[in-house]
């Protein structure tokens, strides 16, 4: 590993401010996935102090509500200017405490940083509208205000895009945030949030609480009557715990919750490119990803040669440490998840699914799996009913498109699909028939800023990024105007 690249990103974790609500009294560790190693204590905040940081927030978004639309828009795109030029100090965070590498710790940056400038563009357009009353007599005009304090919870994959993709429409709209970023992972957040307000937005605006008590603090969060709007991403467990605290102190709520992403390649399709499509959906951020290749689906005829060359591609990736040069698989997130992938591959294996690929969880120090593939994965097997969550790939085989279909979306979730056909007739009817908010045709990404990110069943409610994602955190509200001289 080179050493400059060891020495900065001690550099960039001794500038993190730990405690910048200066309420801190307890800590708790935050290890390096690769290493195992502590890299920073951040203070354990109590439930006290959470609420100390709500009035705060909720006293600075006030002030913020009555800016104009131009002035946090222009504050926004500081912010993005900043955000970029603080690139490697953020990328070496994200990789020291999240683990994935260098090169997709700065994809993650310029990812994160593009909701900032999308919303910087976003809190311009004009919001409302103007009806005429069919019966006379009136006009009607609409307006969105913004909703109020959020509490904004993120996971541990994306610690940054998790992050900026709440707080980038919440600052447009003039909201103030409780920010509570994962155990595992809050360093990125608190840069984040420094960065904010080198560009201006007020210090009490966004407050960043670090905790090991999630549970504890949200619920006293949801609870105390100014938070007006929930945004959660993480499990669907979990989002349904604060759905229920939600409905009890009718808090509108996004949930950006778990998947399960069929990839469906067809006959038809086009060989390399669902190859590479197929390895962007399983390999990204380790398989770590809500929208992560959860079950691939090929059709009979073009399965061998898809299984061979997929396999083939995902031999390539290079496990290690995220910061050692040509690393392209990093550690996963903690030892759980090792002995996870461990047994989701013996239970599929002694169920008849043959190993193609990998398979083993390599000696630590560190949380490491081998890229890894599985053909002819049993319906019955644990894998083929998981969100897996990292590097294995559960390969089953099928031969009509009902046959595909049916299976795609015989599950809970409703994230992501893909669909890998050169007839666009077929992509487009095969996307239509899937139960899922966002479909990938013959690509693997579907994040996009323009794009609505979200899902349907178990997988969520509500959508951030684009326009819609604006909406989430504003009210309607409309004026009913006594028109004289209107028929
Ligand atoms: P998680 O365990 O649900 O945690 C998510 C966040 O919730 C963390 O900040 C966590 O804090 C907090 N949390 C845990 N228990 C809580 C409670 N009782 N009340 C309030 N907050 C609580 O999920 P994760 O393991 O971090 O992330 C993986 C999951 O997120 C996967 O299912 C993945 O599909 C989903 N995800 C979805 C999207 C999407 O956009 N749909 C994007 C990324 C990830 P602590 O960890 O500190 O307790």
């Amino acid at each position: 590993m080179q050493q400059h690249l060891i020495d900065s990103s001690e550099a960039a974790l001794a500038s993190v401010a730990l405690d910048p609500l200066g309420l801190g009294t307890g800590t708790f560790e935050v290890r390096d996935p690769a290493t195992e190693r502590v890299i920073a204590t951040p203070p354990d905040h109590s439930v006290e102090t959470a609420l100390i940081a709500l009035a705060r927030a909720d006293e600075a978004g006030k002030a913020w509500a009555r800016t104009t639309a131009r002035h946090r828009s222009d504050v926004l795109h500081r912010a993005y200017g900043l955000l970029v030029e603080q690139r490697d100090r953020l990328a070496l965070v994200i990789t020291r405490e999240m683990g994935k590498p260098l090169a997709e710790a700065y994809g993650e940056v310029q990812y994160a940083a593009d909701y900032v400038r999308w919303y910087a563009e976003e809190a311009l357009r004009p919001s409302g509208n103007y009806r005429e009353n069919p019966a006379g007599g009136s006009t009607i005009l609409t307006t969105r205000a913004p909703i109020g304090t959020t509490l904004l919870i993120t996971p541990w994959n994306f610690p940054m895009a998790m992050a900026t993709r709440k707080i980038a429409p919440a600052i447009a709209v003039g909201c103030g945030a409780v920010v509570k970023p994962a155990a595992l992972t809050p360093l990125t957040t608190l840069v984040v949030a420094e960065i904010f307000v080198q560009a201006g937005v007020p210090e009490d605006l966004v407050q960043v609480v670090t905790t090991k008590n999630s549970a504890g603090l949200s619920s006293a969060l949801m609870a105390d009557g100014r938070v007006r709007k929930v945004s959660f991403t993480g499990s669907t467990g979990i989002g349904s715990v604060l759905l229920g605290q939600a409905a009890e102190h009718v808090i509108k709520s996004s949930m950006e919750l778990g998947g399960n992403a069929p990839l469906i390649v067809f006959d038809d399709a086009d060989l390399d490119r669902a190859v590479e499509g197929a390895v962007v959906a399983k390999l990204r951020n380790g398989g770590q990803s809500c929208v992560a290749a959860n079950r691939i689906l090929v059709q009979d005829g073009i399965a061998d040669a898809f299984v061979e060359g997929f396999a083939e591609r995902m031999g390539e990736a290079v496990l290690g440490n995220g910061l050692a040069e040509g690393v392209t698989l990093g550690p996963v997130i903690d030892d759980r998840a090792v002995r996870g992938f461990a047994g989701l591959v013996e239970d599929a294996v002694a169920r008849g699914a043959d190993l193609r690929l990998g398979g083993a969880a390599p000696e630590g120090p560190g949380h490491f799996f081998e890229a890894t593939v599985l053909d002819n994965v049993p319906a019955g097997s644990e894998i083929a009913n998981t969100e897996i969550f990292g590097p294995i790939a559960a390969i089953t085989r099928f031969g009509t498109e009902d046959e595909a279909i049916e299976r795609a979306n015989s599950t809970p979730f409703g994230l992501a699909g893909y669909v890998f056909s050169e007839s666009i007739d077929r992509a487009f009817e095969v996307a239509d028939r899937l139960d899922t908010g966002m479909v990938g045709i013959n690509q693997g990404i579907v994040s996009n800023v323009a794009a609505p990110f979200g899902g349907v069943k178990a997988s969520g409610l509500g959508r951030e990024g684009s326009g819609e994602g604006l909406e989430e955190y504003q009210e309607i509200r409309f004026y009913n105007l006594a028109r004289r001289g209107r028929p």
